[in-house]
């Protein structure tokens, strides 16, 4: 698959959190006051993604939120541990059934309509094998904050060895949103023609977007061989390529890193942007093909 770039491309940015749960699964709130709570945060975008069951997102609309009808699926792993996947988009005509299997559940989602993201692979135990015999999916979480319970927010390192793999994914930063913990701790800026359901499934499925826990993105380019970076002031700007191929750029203490320059090695098989701000929180590109 070719990734677009959002920084590319025309429309509008879209600050989206694609996994939310509410009083229909095990969130804390019902459906009404989390879109309430995500509205009043200032998010355009927000797929309630309860457990093997989808909301009902009508009564729920308000101007200004794109509301994504939604749900997370479990079906079994046969060699490993139960999948968690996000299924956007669904129609109000979908059934969920969990004795389907992992593609056959995808099939069906996108037969409908939809599409998947992988859920949090860290926080599952899963294995690469694992990930990669799924099809078809759009995505997977490189962040999910509600996974910092047990210490597997960050699931970099499983994304990496899925792009070194051939699996060429793009990664979102979702808070998976269960209580006042996790809230508001990852989301997704998507760059979308609109803010209209089908410019944003549009844009999920071109990879037109980067993940955040904190820092923005300003501009990154990739041109004639060499990627440039324009970002909010950062500690680290990471270059993150196939292998031992890379480079990070850090900024003298006090100051902060708004720009970065790379060229990238003809080795490099991908090349990705991560920032790190003064915080320890990243945010994440999605990678180019090189
Ligand atoms: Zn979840």
């Amino acid at each position: 698959m070719t990734i677009a770039n959002p920084f590319s491309q025309t429309g509008i940015w879209l600050k989206a959190n694609l996994h939310t749960h509410t009083t229909l699964s095990d969130g804390d709130r019902p459906p009404l006051a989390r879109v309430e709570q995500y509205a009043a945060a200032g998010y355009q975008v927000l797929a309630i993604t309860d457990h093997r069951v989808v909301a009902a997102v009508e009564p729920l609309e308000r101007p200004g939120l794109t509301l994504l009808r939604s749900l997370e699926a479990h079906p079994i792993c046969l060699d490993g541990p139960v999948y968690h996947l996000v299924c956007l988009n669904v129609s109000p005509a979908f059934r969920y059934d969990e004795s389907r299997r992992p593609n056959d559940l995808i099939a069906q989602v996108r037969a409908d309509g939809g599409e998947v993201l992988v859920a949090h692979p860290y926080w599952c135990g899963h294995g690469l094998e694992h990930i990669l015999a799924l099809e078809n999916v759009i995505g997977m979480e490189v962040y999910n904050a509600t996974c910092a319970g047990i210490g597997k927010a960050d699931s970099t390192m499983f994304w990496d060895y899925m792009l070194a793999a051939g699996r060429f994914l793009p990664a979102v930063a979702v808070d998976d949103a269960h209580g006042p913990r996790d809230a508001f701790k990852g989301w997704t800026m998507i760059r979308a023609a609109s803010a209209a359901v089908a410019d944003v499934m549009a844009a999920l499925r071109a990879g037109s977007y980067y993940a955040s826990c904190g820092p923005e993105f300003v501009d990154v380019r990739l041109a004639d061989g060499v990627l440039d970076v324009r970002c909010s002031a950062v500690s680290e700007i990471r270059f993150v390529c196939r292998g031992a191929c890379g480079s990070c750029q850090w900024s003298t203490p006090g100051a902060g890193l708004t720009e970065g320059r790379f060229k990238v090695p003809a080795s490099a098989g991908y090349v990705r942007v991560q920032i790190v701000d003064s915080q320890g929180r990243s945010a994440w590109t999605n990678p180019w093909l090189v």
